[in-house]
């Protein structure tokens, strides 16, 4: 042993296979790019404004209150307080009778719900469908299990009437969505609200794939964390309450989209017991548990919620109203600019068309990088306004037909919104001067 050099260095190759390939992420790049260059970011989704008072206040009580066992462990599968209201709160929702301890399980944020899900049910040689655009861990999470993503895009129909599009305007075309199906299909991730482009699904819509899931045997993966983000009078309809659903459907939530506090990290994930069973067998041996007391305040939350369910006071129905007028500010100050925004009907993003814009943004040359990466970075290094090319929410092969597009986030203060706002107006200016 002592004959071995003292720095003898590791050669063999570490990575593990199942790191192949998903090493790039499109954050890492653009975070530190709106950290260093922009003066407003609307990039990453996640809320500018204080969570609400009184979940603030759940969280200092539990903190500062006589139950020091908040400080401990709590169950494995969630702190009874936070699945026995979660049970509550979606019995009402789902019309169905839950069981706390079965049909409810906590998360660390939607992100380890989606992470035990791809786990739990995928194999090697499985397919997994992925609807286009998406949020863009499905990917790699798909692979991380051994499985196959199968893409299918929603196709944009421009209106006729001149209009700005709607989310709406973007579609699944059914026969597509029906030839990706097969004995190989595992599960299909739907995510409504959708992130990026604000979608939400209608009941036709989601009856379409429904359909296909039961006909073919196929699970689906529901990630719901924007259900309280609709707009327009719109409604969050949810594909476990269809026909045949409930018993092949994981509806996954997020409180920190929810109650406004991403950073608090506690997500959930409601479904039958017989697919909640394995979802607690990879929790049970990767995080095994979520911090207690961050459970306990966002259980506060919800038993407030339950109280005043579809009162004006409900943070849940005075969130929307308040982020439909944000929507609203930044479509104006896109439209004054000549971005053409579809007009999101649910989430906090905004997907803005950037055709008009290729003159602005120089060339470079030798770089096969898509327009909207160049026109992003050039927009946070030139402007100092950061927001997000659509095509990094699309699969290698599609991501080439959308790349005139950007996302913003508008979960943010009247005062950043203004600042964005004035961003644009300057840029107007030197666009007509
Ligand atoms: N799903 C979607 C569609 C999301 O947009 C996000 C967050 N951006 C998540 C899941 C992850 O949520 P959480 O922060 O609760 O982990």
């Amino acid at each position: 042993f002592l004959s071995l050099p003292l720095q003898a260095k590791m050669s063999r190759p570490v990575q593990a296979r199942r790191l192949d390939g998903i090493d790039k992420n499109i954050w890492v790049e653009f975070v530190k790019l709106a950290t260093t260059y922009s003066k407003v970011n609307l990039g990453q989704g996640f809320p500018d404004f204080p969570a609400p008072a009184f979940l603030q206040e759940a969280l200092r009580g539990a903190l500062g209150g006589e139950n020091h066992m908040l400080h401990q462990y709590t169950r494995a599968f969630g702190h009874p307080p936070l699945v026995k209201v979660l049970a509550q709160f979606f019995e009402k929702l789902l019309g169905r009778e839950l069981d706390p301890m079965t049909n409810v399980m906590v998360t660390v944020g939607a992100y380890q719900a989606l992470f035990c899900c791809f786990q739990a049910f995928v194999d090697e040689g499985d397919e997994v469908i992925i609807i286009e655009p998406f949020f863009d861990c499905y990917e790699p999470m798909v692979k991380m299990a051994g499985g196959t993503p199968v893409f299918v895009p929603m196709r944009p129909k421009a209106p006729k009437d001149g209009k700005l599009m709607s989310s709406a305007d973007w579609q699944l075309d059914p026969a597509e969505l029906a030839s990706k199906f097969s004995a190989k299909t595992k599960a299909i991730v739907l995510n409504s609200p959708n992130n990026p482009l604000g979608k939400v699904f209608s009941r036709g819509e989601l009856e379409l794939i429904a359909e296909l899931c039961v006909k073919h045997d196929v699970l689906c993966i529901s990630d719901e964390v924007y259900e309280w983000l609709v707009y327009d009078g719109r409604q969050h309809i949810r594909i476990a309450s269809l026909p045949g659903m409930w018993d092949r459907t994981v509806i996954i939530g997020s409180a920190g989209k929810t109650f406004s506090a991403t950073g608090w990290k506690v997500g959930w994930t409601v479904g039958p017991d017989r697919l909640l069973q394995h979802l607690r067998t990879v929790h049970q041996n990767s995080v095994y548990h979520c911090a207690t007391i961050a459970q306990e305040a966002v259980a506060q939350g919800f038993q407030r919620e339950l109280m005043l369910f579809g009162k004006p006071d409900s943070y849940f129905v005075q969130l929307p109203r308040e982020l439909q007028q944000k929507r609203d500010l930044l479509v104006q100050s896109l439209v004054a600019v000549g971005m053409k925004p579809i007009i999101p009907e649910g989430t906090y993003f905004l997907v803005a068309d950037i055709s008009e814009f290729k003159s602005d943004v120089p060339d470079v040359p030798n770089s096969d990088e898509p327009y909207d990466y160049r026109f992003a970075k050039w927009m946070i290094k030139n402007k100092g306004l950061a927001a997000i090319p659509l095509s990094a929410f699309y699969s290698e092969a599609h991501k080439g037909s959308y790349t005139n597009f950007i996302r913003f986030c508008f979960a943010k203060e009247e005062a950043t919104l203004k600042a964005a706002n004035d961003i644009l107006q300057k840029w107007k200016q030197e666009k007509t001067s």
